[in-house]
């Protein structure tokens, strides 16, 4: 049994034996299993992960990774990335596994994700994808005369459905095979998909727990989330020599900030100014100052010591960028100064007191995806933001190159 492990089968599994056989030594065995098999040299994948396991304890095992991911790392840190890796690749070896002999199952799996149409010969040589007709020279433009079963032409999907997959640069649009709107794919691309989206929903459910959790009072599961928490950081610091969103706690270089923080720092428009300033740049600047290296409940006192940091270098750029808006934003909301420091974790304050700091969660920066999502107007990406998912992690990507 291959089960997506965020479907409702497995969040019925989960909900079944949430507390007592989460955090059992089976699962806690089977989760390490699940991801060390990336740390040695060959890193291929046991066999006893691709058939044969206990789906239930399978699914368990995901959930206990997905949670200490969430509990303990910030979101496109090398963990987290980690953990979505070996979902996305042990989903496809799984899906490959089963191959076209059952193709049946594959289709069955797929189809929670895409609607698939399956495509019949034609006495031409072409393919009808139920109404939708490709001759045989469309069929066999563009290299798609590619050898093998596996490889040729024989289901289509919306390509809106694979969207997902090109806004998070997992795939360009420009080499989707496409005909009137739909994406022609092989078998192996169909599982190629799958797998990718089902890696990027397992992204979205970490980074959501963790904004969850983000300062509550979150219990360790068990001391066997802490033996997990260290083995994904040593096999995350070995593959990826050194964390996605690594950094020094250093004086902020505006050189090195991303070009939607630069168009911040210029000024922006009413349309998105609260969410510019308060949400992303507040954000933005105290992550990369401190550069905390944990994600729980993390404290900007922990990691800033003194608080001329904030009111001499943090602070005087946000209100700066918040004077450049049109119009400026503390001029008809004065209010959204209170929601600065909220924002910062220090409370519905209006002075800058260091014990205060925890009095709220200290907002991680949002992603691209959200920020395009809830401010398109703010992301203007350059190269550099093809290799990044996050404004902090370009800022240091940037400096480490
Ligand atoms: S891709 Fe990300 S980092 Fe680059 S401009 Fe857009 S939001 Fe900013």
């Amino acid at each position: 049994v291959i089960l997506n492990p965020l479907s409702e089968d497995a969040e019925r599994i989960v909900r079944r034996h949430r507390g007592e056989k989460l955090v059992s030594g089976e699962v806690f065995e089977h989760a390490r299993r699940l991801v060390e098999w990336r740390a040695g040299k060959r890193r291929v994948i046991p066999r006893s992960l691709l058939s044969g396991y206990d789906e239930e304890v399978d699914v368990l095992a995901q959930r206990l990774l997905f949670l200490t991911a969430a509990l303990n790392f910030t979101p496109y840190s090398s963990e987290l990335k980690l953990v979505r890796e070996c979902v996305q690749a042990l989903s496809k070896a799984r899906l490959m596994a089963l191959g076209l002999a059952r193709e049946r199952e594959v289709l069955s799996i797929a189809s929670e994700f895409f609607d698939i149409r399956i495509g019949s010969p034609t006495v031409e040589g072409g393919m009808r994808f139920n109404g939708v007709l490709v001759g045989k020279r469309e069929l066999f433009a563009r290299e798609q005369l590619r050898y093998g079963e596996p490889w040729r032409i024989r289901y289509a999907v919306s390509w809106r459905s694979l969207s997902r997959i090109i806004r998070a640069r997992e795939l360009r649009f420009i080499d989707l095979y496409l005909i009137r709107g739909l994406a022609l794919l092989s078998f192996n691309d169909l599982i190629e998909y799958y797998s990718k989206l089902l890696g990027l929903k397992v992204e979205d459910y970490i980074t959501s727990r963790f904004e969850e959790l983000q300062g509550r009072e979150a219990k360790e599961l068990s001391s066997s989330t802490r033996q997990l928490r260290e083995l994904l950081t040593s096999i995350a610091a070995e593959l990826y020599k050194g964390p996605a969103v690594s950094g020094r706690a250093a004086r902020l270089r505006s050189e090195h900030f991303p070009p939607c923080i630069k168009g911040i720092l210029a000024g922006v428009q009413s349309g998105s100014r609260n969410y510019a300033i308060t949400v992303l740049l507040t954000s933005f600047l105290s992550y990369a100052r401190a550069a905390p290296k944990t994600a729980r409940q993390p404290r900007i006192r922990d990691y800033i010591k003194d608080p001329r940091v904030l009111s001499e270098e943090i602070l005087p750029l946000i209100y700066q960028a918040a004077s450049r808006c049109t119009p400026p934003l503390f001029e008809d909301q004065p209010g959204e100064r209170l929601n600065i420091l909220y924002h910062l974790g220090f409370g519905m304050s209006s002075e800058l007191r260091m014990e205060n700091s925890g009095r709220s969660p200290w907002y991680f920066p949002p992603n691209c995806e959200k920020i395009r999502r809830e401010a398109p107007g703010l992301c203007r990406p350059d190269e550099m933001c093809r290799e990044i998912k996050n404004p902090l992690s370009y800022y240091f990507a940037s400096f480490r190159k």
